[in-house]
């Protein structure tokens, strides 16, 4: 990729952690799911689209911690017995449909849900995205730093819910003060303020102070969050040929087809260092219709 992107490419295989399909979500559930055991819950929930990452992983994590999961999603996105909901379905967990744009809705469901059972629910937003999970992308950059005497000029990543920008975002002002974070958007919510949001909720768990940041937000959701774009879609097929490496047409082949629109316009020197965090998605790619795209 390096020759591709005419700069020098690093990427971190965050896809390749070792839980199910891996992906950035374990980070996050590492801490959610310790929250959740150390308070005695014995039911944890969580939601998304049909095709989340971040739910099947929460229920591949669940399971491995003898935790009980349900999964209360949106009715959006592809709904049929495929990519994740094959993973949810092999793992034995319950997954229920709600028709609703609301997440106030699919909590209430929740409730619900565990009122029928008699047990106490622990929460999980969207994609793990608060305070406690984001630590997560604190750990992964002072692994980094650990792993490596590299200096990188930019690390960057997919953001979709916001959590791991945040993450990675405090823990670069911590371990790589001197590199540019670049953020791409695969959705078009307003992340410049949902980020510092989130980063601010992390740095009061971690008692340190919040950094003021200056990321770089590229557009990259294209037509809109899960649906395939052609910069995505190029990036994908360029990755898996000259690297080997599967992207994923809702976040990282999103991303990473960012990045490769950020060299075409010269964003990026010969010399400059370029760490791009794999954060996953296999699952969401093998539900996808190639016939359409
Ligand atoms: C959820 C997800 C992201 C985005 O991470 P956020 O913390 O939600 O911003 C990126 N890549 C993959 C594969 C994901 O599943």
């Amino acid at each position: 990729m390096s020759q591709v992107m005419g700069c020098k490419v690093y990427i971190k295989r965050d896809d390749l952690c070792g839980v199910a399909l891996g992906g950035n979500k374990v980070r996050k559930l590492e801490y959610l799911l310790k929250d959740a055991k150390q308070q005695g819950y014995e039911l944890v929930m969580t939601t998304g689209q049909a095709q989340s990452n971040h739910a099947m992983l929460t229920a591949a994590c669940c399971r491995k911690l003898g935790l009980d999961c349900v999964l209360v999603l949106k009715k959006k996105g592809i709904l049929e017995r495929k990519g994740n909901q094959v993973l949810n379905h092999l793992m034995g967990i319950e997954v229920r449909f709600v028709d609703t744009e609301d997440y106030e809705d699919i909590y209430k469901e929740m409730d619900r849900i565990g009122e029928e059972r008699g047990k106490k629910v622990y929460k999980i937003p969207c994609g793990g995205s608060n305070g406690l999970g984001s630590i997560g992308y604190v750990d992964c950059m002072r692994e980094i730093r650990e792993q490596t005497d590299e200096t990188f000029d930019y690390i960057a990543c997919a953001c979709g819910s916001g959590g791991t920008s945040a993450g990675v975002l405090l823990g670069a002002s911590l371990y790589f003060p001197e590199t540019k974070v670049i953020l791409s958007k695969v959705d078009s919510d307003p992340f410049e303020t949902i980020v510092p949001s989130i980063m601010e909720e992390c740095a009061k768990i971690l008692e340190i102070p919040c950094p003021k940041v200056d990321p770089l937000f590229v557009d990259a959701w294209g037509e809109g969050y899960s649906i395939p774009s052609e910069e995505g879609l190029e990036a994908i097929r360029c990755m898996l040929q000259k690297e080997g490496i599967l992207l994923d047409t809702c976040y990282t082949g999103k991303a990473f087809g960012g990045l490769m629109r950020l060299a075409k316009e010269g964003r990026f020197k010969p010399e400059d260092k370029v760490l791009f965090i794999h954060t996953g998605g296999a699952g969401g790619l093998f539900a996808q219709d190639f016939e359409e795209v």
